[in-house]
């Protein structure tokens, strides 16, 4: 099949599709009951490898203001995310010496979840948010909270105005930003000489290997391996000078990075290139096969909910996030498969998945409603949830497990 190709990071015209999803909704957009009365957008959904710098990436975008303007994910929903921020802002604090001379500003700041930490430590910070919705409960917790989306011109705005930042941080927006030498050139221009930048991301090679394509909408523009990174920081000055792998998220990457030559290298990134080049991350064939791998699974899943609708059991699902998004629409799950979603978000209930329509409701419903079975699509957050559902769970409840293989725990 042949497609245009633009890689959006070294500009190569060499590309490979690695997964086509068809056309899919957008997977953050839950709709109200009224919405349904109204065509649902749906855009194709396709994914590719650049031959040239291995960069995985979208090739289909929605224009952000679509996407950013209201949005519904808290961060402070969850209590597995709490407890990584704070631990990552106590770590940094100490590690890079930061004090009430220093700033610390976070991209995509959500709810303020993590630079409350800071505040609490008296050290300076600044947030960068885009959904003005979740931008007002961060200024309700008194974090100085900018409504803007972050790229090269606001970078050199802040730095402009006094605002340089010791350390820029950026959990889980870096793989959102659809022109990432924007962005990148953003971090670099917002740097103090001495500054840090870490960011935290899902990582290309954990992601193939362990077939987490739920993880894939529109959002959710690259999926970065440290082979694709390096040309990318070493075009706008920056270097990477360490990188930790973490198990958050179905396996990302925390990397540090700094202005060229601030920071010696230490040797994990060297070790992890070297893992990269063995497994064959600058080599198509590591990407050949995962489009069948996911159909293999989607054939598992279909088949065990067939079975259960066979044996007359009664199946929900737990978790109305875009993974989950992703994975109905893309298995075909809907009504006839699934009685509700449940989840935590207080945002979210009331409202229905999008595609699908699945209603959502409060997680009190699966000890009220007791359905045989839950489909985990937060699978991301399977040992905090599975804590939560203890009385489900004891009461003879069942979840199924969907990535990265079908199981019944
Ligand atoms: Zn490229």
């Amino acid at each position: 099949m042949s497609f245009a190709f633009t890689c959006r990071s070294c500009g190569s015209a060499e590309g490979e599709l690695v997964l086509d999803l068809g056309v899919q909704p957008l997977a953050n957009n839950l709709l109200r009951p009224e919405d349904l009365a109204k065509p649902e957008p749906r855009f194709p959904l396709r994914l590719a490898v650049c031959r040239t710098c291995w960069l995985l990436q979208i090739l289909d975008l929605v224009p952000p203001v679509q996407l950013f303007s209201e949005y519904l994910y808290f961060s402070s929903f969850s209590d597995v995310m709490l407890r990584h921020a704070r631990e990552a802002v106590e770590r940094y604090v100490k590690e890079f010496s930061l004090n009430p001379q220093s700033l610390a500003v976070e991209i995509a700041s959500n709810d303020g979840y993590l630079l409350q930490y800071f505040k609490a430590k008296d050290v300076p910070c600044l947030g960068i948010e885009p959904a003005a919705n979740i931008a007002t409960v961060a200024r309700e917790k008194a974090v100085e909270t900018l409504v803007e989306f972050f790229g090269e011109a606001l970078g050199r705005q802040l730095a402009r105005g006094g605002r340089a930042a010791d350390l820029v941080l950026g959990n889980n927006v870096f793989a959102h930003a659809p022109d990432t030498n924007d962005f990148v050139a953003g971090l670099r221009a917002l740097l103090k000489p001495a500054g840090r930048i870490v960011l935290e991301f899902p990582y290309a090679a954990d992601f193939i290997e362990k077939g987490e394509f739920d993880t894939i909408y529109h959002e959710h523009v690259f999926y970065f391996s440290l082979t694709a990174l390096m040309p990318l920081f070493r075009r706008h000055g920056l270097s990477i000078f360490d990188v930790e792998r973490l198990s958050i998220h179905g396996g990302s990457l925390r990397l540090f990075a700094g202005i060229d030559g601030a920071y010696a290298p230490k040797p994990a990134v060297a070790q992890l290139l070297q893992e990269e080049q063995e497994k064959g991350l600058s080599s198509i064939r590591f990407y050949q096969g995962f489009a069948q791998r996911v159909l293999e699974l989607k054939r598992t899943l279909v088949n065990l909910l067939a079975e259960l609708r066979t044996q007359g059991k009664s199946v929900a699902a737990y978790g109305a996030s875009a993974k989950g998004a992703t994975l109905l629409n893309f298995f075909g799950l809907g009504r006839r498969e699934l009685e509700f979603v449940a989840d935590r978000s207080t945002y979210k209930q009331g409202r229905l998945t999008p595609g699908t329509h699945l209603p959502i409701v409060a997680p009190e419903n699966l000890l009220q409603k007791h359905p045989d079975y839950t489909l985990l699509l937060t699978w991301n957050f399977a040992d905090e949830i599975l804590e939560q559902q203890k009385g489900y769970r004891q009461a003879g409840g069942k979840f199924i497990i969907p990535i990265p293989e079908v199981k019944v725990v």
